[in-house]
């Protein structure tokens, strides 16, 4: 079995171009527009030998009783439930959101491993750009830009090791 990385966060954090990264691929759907990815999505990433399916899931909108949002969160819990390791991203350029600590919530309860990786993090002192997320209490956070890669093969390496 493939070990399988979910990819959870806010729209528009950055989740299909960290996708695309890993899969190399112009699968995923990549728009200025946020939450434009509705649907689960899967790919395959290899890092060295190491296959892995990662999935990219739509925005996270757990107040959402019904519609399309309320889908979306349905989504995105099965994308975790299914999840080996959870890669949560947040902006490092908006800073924390009410919106993170709603998903933080969930993500605890969920139970599974939870890597916080904070994304657009080209040009930006590491310590600026994670300061604000300490207070998630998920750890040391990551950071990455999934649009230029810096960051990104050790982020995959390291949860290929917690998955
Ligand atoms: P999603 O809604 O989480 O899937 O986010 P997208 O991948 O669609 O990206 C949302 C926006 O953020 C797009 O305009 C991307 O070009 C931009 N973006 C994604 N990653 C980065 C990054 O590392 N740095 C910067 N500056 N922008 C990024
Ligand atoms: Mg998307």
């Amino acid at each position: 079995m493939k070990p399988v990385i979910a990819l959870v966060g806010r729209p528009n954090v950055g989740k299909s171009t960290l996708f695309n990264r890993l899969t190399r691929s112009r699968d995923a759907l990549v728009a200025d527009l946020p939450g434009l990815t509705r649907d689960r999505h899967y790919g395959e990433g290899r890092v060295g030998e190491r296959p892995f399916l990662v999935i990219d899931t739509g925005g996270f909108e757990p107040v959402a009783k019904e519609g399309i949002m309320h889908q979306m969160a349905k989504q995105t819990k099965q994308a975790v439930a299914e999840a080996d390791i959870v890669v949560f991203l947040v902006d490092g350029r908006q800073g924390l959101t009410p919106h993170d600590k709603t998903i933080t919530d969930f993500l605890r309860k969920s139970g599974r491993p939870v890597m916080l990786v904070v994304n657009k993090s080209e040009g930006m002192r590491y310590t600026a750009v994670v300061s604000d997320f300490y207070e998630l209490g998920l750890g040391e956070p990551y950071s990455i830009s999934s649009a230029h890669g810096d960051g990104v093969a050790d982020l995959v390496e390291e949860a290929l090791n917690l998955a």
